[in-house]
């Protein structure tokens, strides 16, 4: 069987992505070949990804996708962005980093955000291809459902009056941002 490796240590991301890929693929974890992630020092997304493939395609002989995401509140200036994972780490977990989101929105009437997810794909000997999907929404007044993972409990997507964690779990996956880019993705690497 074919094998390829979902460079994430994010249990919610590998589950998704192991999702869209297609079943002939063997989807390998890098915590079960005890490979750490490297540090992620890009400014964006895309370039976050292309370090991950990069990376995690030095340790295997086979394919390699990786993703880089996070969630843009244009109020707060796109912030948390690329910072998503290290907001919650600093503030003590996620239900932390939605509580101190929330705070800072209080007073905000333009509640409009985006998840972005920039996937990346590298087979070896070859370049890395990139691609971006996004999905645009509001952040909601308090923290909703405990579908999912991350910031899910406060992201609304436009024409849905639910958050991300109270929607169905194989329906989010199949609207969101990761789908997006996995969409484009799948037209230039026609295996997956
Ligand atoms: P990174 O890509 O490893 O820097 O992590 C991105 C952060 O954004 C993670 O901590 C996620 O929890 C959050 N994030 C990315 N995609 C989603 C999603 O689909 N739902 C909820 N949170 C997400």
């Amino acid at each position: 069987m074919k094998k390829i490796l979902i460079g994430t240590h994010n249990k919610g991301k590998f589950k998704e992505i192991a999702y869209l890929i297609s079943k002939k693929y063997k989807k390998i974890s890098p915590t079960t070949l005890k490979i750490k992630s490297p540090a992620e020092t890009g400014k964006t997304f895309i370039a976050n990804s292309r370090l991950k493939a990069k990376f995690f395609s030095k340790h295997v002989d086979y394919p390699v996708i990786s993703d880089d995401s996070g969630l843009c509140i244009k109020s707060l200036g796109n912030k948390p962005g690329v910072h998503s994972a290290r907001l919650a780490k600093n503030k003590g977990g996620f239900k932390k980093a939605m509580k101190y989101i929330l705070k800072r929105m209080k007073n905000k009437k333009k509640r409009s955000a985006t998840f972005v997810c920039s996937l990346s794909f590298k087979s070896p000997q070859k370049r890395v291809v990139n691609v971006v999907g996004k999905i645009e929404g509001t952040i909601s007044k308090k923290i909703q459902g405990n579908h999912g993972f991350g910031y899910d409990p406060i992201f609304i997507p436009n024409f849905e009056n639910k958050t991300f964690g109270e929607i169905s779990y194989y329906k989010k996956i199949k609207i969101d941002h990761r789908f997006e880019a996995f969409k484009k993705l799948k037209k230039k690497i026609k295996t997956l």
